[in-house]
């Protein structure tokens, strides 16, 4: 059976999360959360990266930060997973959702303008299989309606746009460190934020409404209950192993670059026959190879297809159901305009096999399959 997905292991997360429990530090901001955080920082040139219990999380402290409340609006995609408008819904915010562009299932940053009221506070663009949205267009529409800018960049740790670093270019970036993602540490995320006024206040809402990590760092000599908060930062054990992952980034990054680069190579035929569609990464954007996945003509092919494969020990998946056909997406949100793609788009989306450790004979055998089945 190939799964669908394994979770990233490169070796050292044992030794690691050992280290962690002979330290006698295993809560939360120790020594392998801290290596983790400079990493981030270092590494995408985010000003600071707070690691948290989950991306889910990271998003909910955005919206706490920007005093997101009672009848504010947000506008995001409804292709997307639940946490994007949940952490929002939770502040009592309603959604707004906009359709998606068909080549890159990210939101159409030109039907943006026409959602926003006097009521909309933030834009969320969530950058799908590590492929950017258009930043540049959606940084200069919220610089012009002084909106926030809150990147679910979820699947977007090593991707980058225009040269920067995904998650670093709007006010918040989210990043998910959950076991389907490139870089794990079983549940887990970072905030990463741009703005430095913000960092005091999001270390105290981590820290359950506490100036601790001030104390920690030897500024104040006792630490007490500032705000309102909670408890957003993950065990130093869920940190050392997820930095054994980061310090092998590169080499996780480059093996799945060529997986998916090998997809591509051998299914690029049915594509030029029109059988199916594959992905595009515009120019400026450098994918992180997250996911691949293939577009079939219709929703009734692609369960044939999703049958087919699994008779041929192989798992694949379609993904997210649009939110606003959700309950609760009918409940919190609207669709500004109409779903020309989002639904569409969705029901022909199928994802492939992709996880670090997948061999390229596996991904010979699934392209044959596919092939075969187009025959
Ligand atoms: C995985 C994912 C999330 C949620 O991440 P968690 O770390 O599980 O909370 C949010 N948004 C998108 C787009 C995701 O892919």
């Amino acid at each position: 059976m190939i799964h669908f997905n394994i979770p990233p292991y490169t070796g050292k997360e044992k030794d690691y999360i050992q280290q962690a429990i002979e330290n006698h530090k295993i809560c939360g901001d120790g020594e392998f959360t801290k290596k983790c955080s400079h990493w981030l920082e270092e590494k995408t040139g985010t000003k600071k990266a707070l690691l948290t219990t989950s991306c889910t999380h990271a998003t909910e402290m955005a919206a706490i930060l920007l005093n997101i409340g009672e009848g504010d609006e947000v506008i995001m995609p409804a292709y997307t997973f639940v946490s994007t408008a949940d952490a929002f819904v939770m502040r009592g915010a309603k959604v707004v959702f906009v359709d998606i562009r068909p080549d890159t299932m990210n939101l159409d940053e030109n039907l943006i303008e026409a959602a926003i009221t006097e009521k909309t506070k933030a834009i969320v663009p969530v950058h799908y299989a590590g492929v950017a949205c258009e930043m540049d267009k959606i940084m200069e529409i919220a610089k012009k309606y002084h909106l926030a800018v809150v990147e679910d960049a979820a699947q977007g740790m090593m991707a980058s746009y225009k040269g920067k670093a995904l998650g670093t270019i709007g006010d918040f970036g989210c990043i998910s460190f959950h076991e389907t993602k490139n870089y794990s540490m079983g549940e887990g995320g970072a905030l990463f934020i741009q703005d430095k006024n913000y960092i005091e206040n999001a270390e105290i809402i981590r820290e359950k409404g506490t100036n601790r990590s001030k104390f920690f760092r030897g500024q104040i000599d006792k630490y007490t209950w500032v705000n309102y908060g909670s408890s957003y930062l993950p065990s130093d054990m869920n940190a050392a192993y997820l930095y054994a992952q980061l310090e092998c980034a590169d080499k996780i990054n480059i093996e799945r670059i060529n997986l998916w680069n090998l997809y591509y190579k051998n299914l690029k035929p049915l594509q030029d026959s029109k059988k199916i569609e594959l992905p595009v990464v515009p120019n400026g954007c450098i994918h992180n190879a997250h996911m691949f996945y293939i577009k079939t003509k219709d929703i009734k092919e692609r369960t044939k297809l999703i049958q087919y494969l699994k008779e041929n020990q192989i798992l694949a998946v379609f993904h997210y159901i649009p939110l606003h056909t959700a309950p609760a997406g009918i409940k919190f949100g609207r669709f500004s305009g109409e779903d020309l793609y989002t639904t569409r788009e969705s029901e022909r989306l199928l994802r492939l096999p992709m996880y670090y450790g997948l061999r390229q004979n596996q991904i010979e055998y699934i392209c044959s399959k596919i092939m075969r089945f187009y025959c």
